[in-house]
């Protein structure tokens, strides 16, 4: 495809000018995440976005350093979009995109943005996330049988650590083989959390094959040891942002 060829930055280089205003439109992306992006009023991209969304449109592996508030999720929700839409993804092809946040409230925030944008795909999501109900045990071991149930047919999971390593050790049928991209956001706060050990079990459960979107507005030597733990690849690109001088 000449126009991915053309707009595919080299490795090792920053897609576009500091302070370039660069849209949405002028990306290879599919209409039904153009579409999605017009009728939620994005247009331009924030710095983060034109940083790392050229490269990971192009397979790369991304080490982000950004803040909260910087536009990271659009950063890592439209190229795990184009992933699953270019492979052809359906409800039938089962997991192929996982979201790990630190927080129920993050997770909740980012489901939230994920269907806006997503609504003219067809892609399954699921939102999971431990403890809904903490006060009501039987209900939320109804959540979680709920969740068992739709796992095997969602193709888009925006998880908490806790709750995604319960289903990958008790959840018959749910398959994730076919996984195209893992996505750690805000990942010096799932370390700050004390979720390091269960992020390690995950990792061991994941194909190594995949694409590894990392974010974390701190790069703390345990936020390097993670990102060397889960990007396999040597095709991973640093993106850093700063406050606008
Ligand atoms: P982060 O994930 O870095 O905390 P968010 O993705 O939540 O940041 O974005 C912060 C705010 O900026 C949100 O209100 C979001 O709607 C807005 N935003 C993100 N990207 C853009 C954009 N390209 N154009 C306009 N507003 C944006």
């Amino acid at each position: 495809n000449a126009r991915i060829q053309e707009e595919t930055p080299s490795r090792g280089t920053l897609p576009y000018a500091k302070n370039a205003v660069v849209s949405f439109a002028s990306q290879p992306l599919s209409q039904a995440t153009l579409q999605g992006l017009e009728t939620n009023g994005y247009t331009t991209m924030t710095a983060i976005q034109s940083g790392s969304i050229p490269h990971a449109l192009a397979g790369r592996d991304i080490l982000g350093a950004a803040k909260t508030g910087s536009g990271k999720s659009l950063a890592f929700l439209i190229p795990l979009l184009e992933t699953l839409y270019r492979q052809g993804f359906t409800p039938h092809d089962g997991v192929g995109a996982i979201v790990l946040s630190p927080t129920r409230e993050l997770a909740g925030q980012l489901f939230a943005v994920l269907r806006k944008i997503g609504k003219f795909h067809s892609f399954s999501l699921g939102l999971v996330m431990g403890g809904q109900n903490k006060n009501k045990q039987k209900f939320d071991n109804n959540d979680f049988v709920r969740e068992q149930q739709a796992l095997p047919t969602t193709n888009i999971l925006i998880c908490t650590p806790g709750r995604l390593l319960q289903h990958l050790e008790q959840t018959p049928y749910f398959n994730v083989d076919s996984l195209q991209m893992l996505v750690l956001d805000e990942a010096d706060r799932i370390l700050d959390m004390g979720f390091r050990d269960q992020l390690i079990k995950i990792l061991d459960y994941l194909p190594t094959e995949r694409q590894t979107l990392l974010f974390s507005a701190t790069q703390t030597k345990s936020v390097k040891d993670l990102a060397t733990l889960s990007i396999n690849r040597n095709t991973v690109e640093y993106v850093g942002v700063h406050d606008q001088d």
